[in-house]
């Protein structure tokens, strides 16, 4: 998973909002802060290039949140989960904490469906499309087994030793 690919789950939307709010950001602390901050020491009195770089540098916080919760967007979507519920729980829970949740409780990735190439999500054990085994799934209740499992999680099945994923 190359972070490029990663970058690419990020809504458009986000990178427009991203850059203006970035723009916003920096006409106001260039026009409106930095003049204002007059005095021994202020602002107006640093070069050119110590304003320059507060000004441009300082809004770019605005850009990297805005694309964590873009990707959170876009991530959720890709794997089955609730984009809207997610975004606004990044966005909103103080101190980055759905921020956390969301890469602690995130699903796994879709993984590709051997006989049509349909996605099929993470939970399923049968393509919804074509109807192949994708991953092992219980003989008894048909849910999927995750690895390293001698019996059913759901419904407590032995399973036979070549059944086990
Ligand atoms: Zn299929
Ligand atoms: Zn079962």
């Amino acid at each position: 998973m190359s972070f490029t690919r990663e970058l690419r789950v990020i809504p458009r939307i986000a990178w427009i909002v991203a850059w203006l709010g970035w723009a916003g950001f920096a006409a106001t602390l260039w026009f409106a802060a930095i003049p204002d901050d007059t005095g021994p020491g202020g602002m107006v009195n640093w070069p050119l290039a110590g304003r320059l770089a507060f000004a441009l540098l300082l809004p770019l916080f605005l850009v990297g949140i805005i694309a964590v919760w873009g990707y959170i967007c876009g991530d959720a979507k890709r794997r089955g989960m609730r984009p809207v519920m997610w975004t606004l729980l990044a966005i909103f829970v103080p101190y980055a904490i759905g921020i956390i949740l969301y890469f602690i409780l995130r699903d796994p990735l879709p993984t590709e469906c051997p006989a049509c190439h349909t996605l099929v999500l993470a939970r399923f054990p049968f393509c919804p499309h074509c109807g192949a085994n994708v991953r092992a799934s219980c003989p008894q209740c048909g849910r999927t087994l995750e690895p390293g499992w001698v019996n059913c999680g759901y419904c407590g099945t032995r399973l036979p030793a070549h059944q086990r994923p």
